[in-house]
């Protein structure tokens, strides 16, 4: 199934939809089943010395993990798609592109496990990384070294939810010879697609908004040429971070429902984000579809809405722990994106592993919250909201 061109946000709106469904690998060709079979084998039979019938071992290549990988490749508009156990082992796969000597610029407030990534593992393979405001273009420009072979971003950022231009950042990178890699987790390619805006390669954390129910990790990437195909395809199968064949198929079944999923995701989330603005309890709220907001702008040229998920920093006189246990449908953890609304204290969750000075610098205080607002009723969201309001309030 091919997805009609144009403007970014309007294919992304009307043929996207029915992609959800039905791009891939719709179904079954020999039976006629509806639902793609798990291919739950490690290895396959071959006709004899030479006679492979399209597969050898499931590592390099299985086809559940294809369907998948496939319906990711045309819902972002790339190439090819690929499939790994964590987002983080995608992201790995993805780095594993550079080599030593290379350095990476990476947008200021991207999620802690990519921080650590870069911080705490790579510094050991030679690859350096520099943090950089991506949301400042001319700051940008000038962070670029010969060094510097890829540049890694997240728009909107986690959890300040700052706005990079994503199109004019990849065109920056490009002239200098850079990979542009984007994240595209808190988004998905339903909101955003940031290889139609010339990013290279797009990765995400399947375990949030695409699969959607909490009840999966998984990691994928995409990628715009095919040059870059071939060799993260040797990567992944070198490497070995496959997504498992159920895992695969889980997966599939979570992205057919994405656009009505996101669709009330996004609604509860505006409405929650209005709601806060106006609350005494609250100092600042951080979300890009409120107009008004720094970046809304920007996203409002490379996305068809703000998204879900939003952070708030408490006012003075209430307190962030006792607001953490008084949530009471809210669950309060760590992750994103499931159907379910889902309250993180990034201070010490995800960002725990940065630095408390660098958190600091960035605004990620002990007085902020993020909310991945789920598809309940708004009412009952808000009405948790309030009584957590309440019981953290100074003297409550
Ligand atoms: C969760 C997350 C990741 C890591 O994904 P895992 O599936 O937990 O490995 C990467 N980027 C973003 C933006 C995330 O929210």
């Amino acid at each position: 199934m091919a997805i009609r061109d144009g403007d970014p946000r309007e294919e992304a709106e009307g043929a996207m939809r029915s992609l959800l469904v039905h791009g891939g690998v719709d179904g079954d060709e020999r039976t006629g089943a509806v639902s793609v079979p798990i291919y739950q084998t490690s290895t396959y039979r071959q006709d004899g010395i030479g006679g492979m019938r399209g597969y050898e071992y499931s590592r390099t290549g299985n086809p559940t993990r294809e369907a998948l990988e496939k319906l990711m490749a045309e819902l972002e508009g790339g190439t090819a798609g690929f499939a790994f156990a964590s987002g983080l082992a995608a992201i790995t796969a993805v780095l594993m592109l550079l080599g030593s000597g290379d350095k990476v610029l990476l947008s200021h407030n991207v999620y802690g496990g990519t921080f650590r990534l870069l911080d705490r593992v790579f510094p050991g393979l030679g690859i350096g990384y520099e943090l950089v405001d991506a949301s400042d273009l001319d700051l940008l420009e000038a962070s670029f070294s010969p060094a510097v072979k890829a540049l890694v971003l997240e728009s909107p950022t986690n959890p300040l939810m700052e706005i990079t231009d994503i199109a004019a950042a990849s065109a920056i990178a490009r002239r200098h010879g850079a990979l542009s890699i984007v994240d595209n987790t808190f988004m998905t390619p339903y909101l955003q697609r940031p290889l139609r805006l010339g990013a290279d390669i797009v990765v995400h954390s399947g375990t949030k908004f695409l699969g959607g129910h909490s009840d999966l990790i998984a990691g994928l990437a995409v990628v715009a040429s095919p040059q870059l195909a071939e060799r993260l395809k040797f990567i992944q199968n070198a490497t070995g971070g496959i997504l498992q064949p159920f895992d695969s198929w889980l997966l599939i079944r979570g992205i057919k429902t994405l656009s009505v999923r996101m669709d009330r995701h996004v609604e509860n989330a505006r409405l929650v984000a209005r709601r806060l603005e106006d609350h005494p309890g609250v100092a600042r709220v951080y979300y890009p579809g409120l107009p008004g907001a720094a970046g809304a702008d920007v996203n409002a040229r490379q996305a068809r809405s703000g998204g879900a998920v939003l952070s708030f920093a408490l006012a003075e006189g209430y307190d962030v722990r006792a607001f953490s246990r008084a949530v009471k449908m809210i669950v309060f953890g760590e992750s994103l994106g499931g159907v379910e609304s889902i309250l993180t204290h990034p201070a010490t969750m995800t960002h725990a592993s940065v630095p408390e000075e660098i958190r600091l610098r960035l605004g990620i205080t002990d007085g902020l919250l993020r909310l991945s607002v789920g598809i309940e009723d708004s009412d009952d969201i808000l009405r948790d909201l309030e009584a957590a309001f309440a019981a953290s309030r100074a003297g409550a």
